[in-house]
């Protein structure tokens, strides 16, 4: 047995994890020690056991298709790139790297690009989540700085929580303030979303803003602040800038409450009690997330929020300030080591000669990056217009997360070099590869991460490396030292490069940079193995203590900036043929886009399909019904979900989620729907607002599959495939079938035509048709076809492949997909830790009168452990509650 402490490879919240290995497999805990969980796991941390086995692993480089030994593949990839660089320049190559990478990766594919390739063409797709964060950081306070920890949480008296579904996207940050506020009651939560989501489910207020008018709301309580004298006059005039201008634009815009509110969509007096909530409020952590960053306007949106606190002088205490939470798990290790095409390294600018200077005598390179590189829209773009024509990408799907998707792989299909390292072999982006290099993956990988908080976490290899895959920094190292630079790309392993890069943020520091991890920089071997999690800036850096307790902050002159936000509405409007916003976003239990996720049976059952979710009068007036499939189109691209009223949306907004793609689903790319719009400074796309409209996919059958082996989609005119405990599930529609309707069934379950155990249910008058293949008493698929959606339940059937035999009670149920014990269906799950069913739920409350979660927790362990499904309990007992009422 052996005992490993690791980190989540998923959100930004970065929650320790503790492995145990032993000859019966892996399991995983959340680490009581960690100071980002203490110990708690969401759905997602839980089944990370779930996802770590070899099936769909790439395992081995290949060129063209062809499986090559590594010095082949690498010489191939230095050559290549080589050869293009002295044909086109530096700026004819690319990299496109992500927030999935650790530490050390990114400091060396930066390192390689902008010290040796004298490009800054490296980009990562944390473009598409927070940069307008850094942005909006780097504008206010001189450097990329997240000011609040989660431990301010427990002490704020307001959390304003900003386009951000925390309950669903940082469960454990969520749980963190569900525990504040059950210690505290007086703690109030205010939620600003559109969405009514359950993150909502713990506020004491929810403004259901206008998608795209966040700076508007701001910009009114910055106003707000100032009219009622709720100004820090000391702060402001001993630590900021620019403080005029802003309120005169505050005022100007947004200076007027009734108009602000018309403007949000919001109720004016419903606004007024924010406005003076927050005024009264000292101890304020505003939070936000992708709904603040994803916006044509998201870097003005950050700023507008930040005013606030600098008007106030509520940053640099404890419980207070704007919190930026990152959505992946290396999101901040990428910003530190400028793994971004905007920055340099270490905290260091791109546009600064210094900082130039300084990166390259440190680096001791060749060249260095002298401008910006190409942000990843422009990026995608210049590889469309063959400007650049050999990109190399990095644990990064971006055929399903960029907009406009299918340009994307249009530019991929014209690029002449396409290299791909993935732990995966096939995803929509490896499909387009001339060269695949096989990536460690969680469990595999030892380097560092940095979450929200800025706390640095090691992360531990458990496992050997999977076939021949290598770590990225190795992957790059190799292409490097082909290329020449043999001296500089020596390392060895993780911990080389982790020094290195702790040097360098303290090399001509001085106090000039916040970001300071020096005391790191000469640990050896065995301290490197043993770090513990440490946030900067830590008791011992040279930057100690709180940041921006003492009022400094890391412009030259050493003050904050206010800056002047002009509300702008989102760039694309909508209008008579596209009249709905697209909002999109993620789900509970899926991590973008699925490729480890959806290798987990529990994570694959809360929400199973693409799905859209509508307001019920808009889904009446799109002529379309709860539970059908529609088709979804905007300027850019279309897709078919199956149409869902959640209850959480307002009228005329529309939410998709962002992580079903061309491998689990015929037709669920979001990405080819989202315009490809960006915020004019930080290059961030416009995620949350794109003009649609929803129509009727007419099919003439429905149907779903079960089977222990893949199935054959054939006369499938949309398709969707789900992992379950021992079979996979197709959800299938279509307009015809070809033949005889025995043995379309037999093709796509792929069974054979003699098989003798083939019970078949036919009505060609009714069009139904149901069949169930049952081999050596166990059930080895089944199918069900009808014309109407409202098919059998899925879940009795589903739990009969864990059966070894069936039994008599079982056979005289298969075919009409039910049991006759009603109480042996568990119904749609809800909580995904102990897969505990709907329909479970509903029968124990009122079998036993429960009236809490709590309750239902006792008896059902739902809810017990990550929390997350915690709202849906609640919702459901409401529920009951009405409809007992209404008995
Ligand atoms: Fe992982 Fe969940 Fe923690 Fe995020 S909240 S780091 S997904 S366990």
């Amino acid at each position: 047995m052996s005992l490993v402490r690791t980190t989540c490879p998923y959100c930004g919240v970065g929650c320790g994890v503790l492995v145990n290995r032993t000859p019966e497999g892996v399991t995983v805990s959340g680490d009581p020690e960690h100071p980002a969980n203490f110990g708690r796991l969401c759905s997602k941390g839980s089944a990370l056991a779930d996802t770590i086995d070899l099936d769909g692993r790439l395992l081995k480089a290949s060129i063209q298709g062809r499986d090559v030994e590594w010095d082949e593949a690498l010489d191939h990839v230095a050559t290549q790139f080589k050869r293009i660089i002295e044909e086109h320049g530096p700026d004819s190559v690319a990299l496109y790297v992500s927030g999935q990478i650790l530490t050390e990766d990114y400091y060396v594919a930066n390192k390689f690009v902008k010290g040796y390739l004298g490009s800054a063409n490296i980009d990562t797709n944390s473009r598409l989540c927070m940069s307008s964060a850094v942005a909006g950081h780097k504008r206010a306070f001189g450097e990329d700085i997240v000011p609040v920890d989660y431990e301010d949480l427990s002490k704020a008296d307001l959390i304003v929580l900003v386009g951000s579904n925390t309950a669903w996207c940082h469960p454990v940050v969520f749980q963190r303030i569900v525990k504040a506020k059950e210690e505290r009651p007086e703690l109030k939560v205010v939620v600003i979303d559109p969405r009514r989501t359950a993150t909502c489910d713990l506020a004491d207020m929810h403004l259901p803003v206008k998608a795209g008018t966040d700076v508007w709301l701001f910009n009114g309580l910055l106003s707000f602040l100032n009219r009622h004298g709720v100004v820090n006059t000391a702060f402001v005039s001993a630590h900021t800038q620019d403080s005029s201008r802003a309120l005169v634009v505050a005022d100007n815009t947004a200076g007027e409450i009734t108009a602000v509110a018309k403007q949000c969509g919001i109720d004016p007096t419903l606004l007024g009690e924010f406005y003076r909530l927050f005024a009264l409020t000292p101890k304020t952590i505003t939070l936000f997330s992708q709904g603040v960053n994803q916006s044509s306007s998201g870097t003005d949106k950050v700023n507008s929020i930040i005013n606030c606190h600098l008007l106030t002088g509520r940053i640099g205490q404890a419980g207070m300030g704007p919190f930026s939470i990152t959505g992946q798990p290396n999101a901040m290790g990428g910003r530190e080591v400028g793994g971004l095409a905007n920055m340099l390294a270490a905290h260091m600018d791109l546009g600064n000669a210094e900082h130039r200077s300084t990166v390259q005598r440190f680096w001791d390179s060749p060249k260095i990056a002298s401008q910006q590189g190409l942000k990843a829209v422009d990026l995608f773009e210049a590889i469309h217009e063959r400007r650049v024509k050999a990109v190399w990408i990095m644990a990064t799907n971006p055929l399903v997360s960029m907009p406009d998707a299918d340009k994307v792989r249009e530019a991929l299909e014209r690029c002449e070099l396409v290299v791909v390292s993935d732990c995966v072999a096939r995803t929509d982006t490896a499909k387009y590869a001339h060269v695949l290099l096989p990536a460690v993956g969680w469990g595999e990988k030892d380097g560092t991460v940095t979450n929200s908080e800025r706390c640095i976490s090691r992360q531990r290899a458990f496992l050997p490396a999977a076939g021949d895959a290598k770590p990225d920094w190795w992957i790059i190292s190799q292409v490097a030292q082909r290329m020449g630079f043999k001296r500089d790309f020596a390392y060895q392993s993780a911990q080389e490069i982790f020094v290195e890069h702790a040097k360098l943020s303290a090399f001509e520091n001085d106090s000039k940079r916040a970001f300071d991890i020096g005391t790191y920089a000469n640990i050896d071997v065995k301290q490197f193995d043993d770090m513990q999690p440490f946030q900067w800036p830590s008791p011992v850096a040279p930057v100690k203590g709180r940041l921006f307790a003492d009022g400094r902050f890391y412009h030259p002159d050493g003050k904050a900036r206010f800056v002047a936000t002009t509300p702008r509405k989102p760039v694309n409007a909508v209008d008579e043929e596209f009249p709905f916003v697209l909002n999109t976003g993620r789900i509970r239990d899926q991590w973008h886009t699925m490729t480890r996720t959806a290798k987990s049976a529990k994570l694959s059952q809360h929400l199973p399909e693409p799905y859209i979710d509508m307001h019920p009068q808009d889904v009446l007036l799109c002529g379309v019904r709860t539970g059908d499939l529609v088709r979804v189109t905007s300027r850019w691209g279309s897709m078919v979900v199956r149409l869902r009223t959640s209850g959480e949306m307002p009228r005329r907004m529309v939410f998709v989620p962002i992580h079903w793609n061309a491998q689990n689903s015929s037709d669920a790319r979001v990405g080819a729907l989202v315009n490809p719009i960006v915020d004019p400074i930080s290059g961030e796309p416009e995620f949350k607002h794109t003009p649609v409209r929803v129509e009727p996919f007419v099919v003439s059958w429905h149907g779903f599959a079960l089977s222990r082996a893949s199935a054959t989609m054939t006369d499938a005119a949309w398709w969707t495939e789900i992992k379950g405990e021992q079979f996979m599930r197709y959800e299938l529609a279509g307009r015809r079938v070809h033949g005889d309707r025995s043995q379309w069934a037999r093709r796509i379950l792929n069974a054979t035509a003699d098989d003798a155990d083939w019970l078949e249910f036919v009505d060609n008058n009714a069009g139904s048709y149901r069949a169930v293949h049952i081999v050596a008493d166990r059930i080895e698929s089944c199918i069900f076809v009808s014309p109407r959606p409202d098919l059998p339940s899925r879940n009795w059937l589903a739990g009969l492949f864990a059966k070894e035999k069936l039994d008599d009670a079982d056979r005289a149920g298969l075919l009409m997909g039910q049991s006759p014990d009603p109480a042996a269906d568990p119904g749609a799950t809800v909580c995904s830790c102990f897969g505990v069913g709907r329909k479970t739920i509903c029968s124990a409350i009122a079998k036993n009168n429960l009236s809490t979660h709590q309750q239902i927790g006792a008896l059902l362990k739902a809810g017990t452990n990550c929390g997350s499904c915690i709202p849906e309990l609640k919702a459901i007992l409401a529920e009951q509650k009405y409809e007992e009422g209404a008995a």
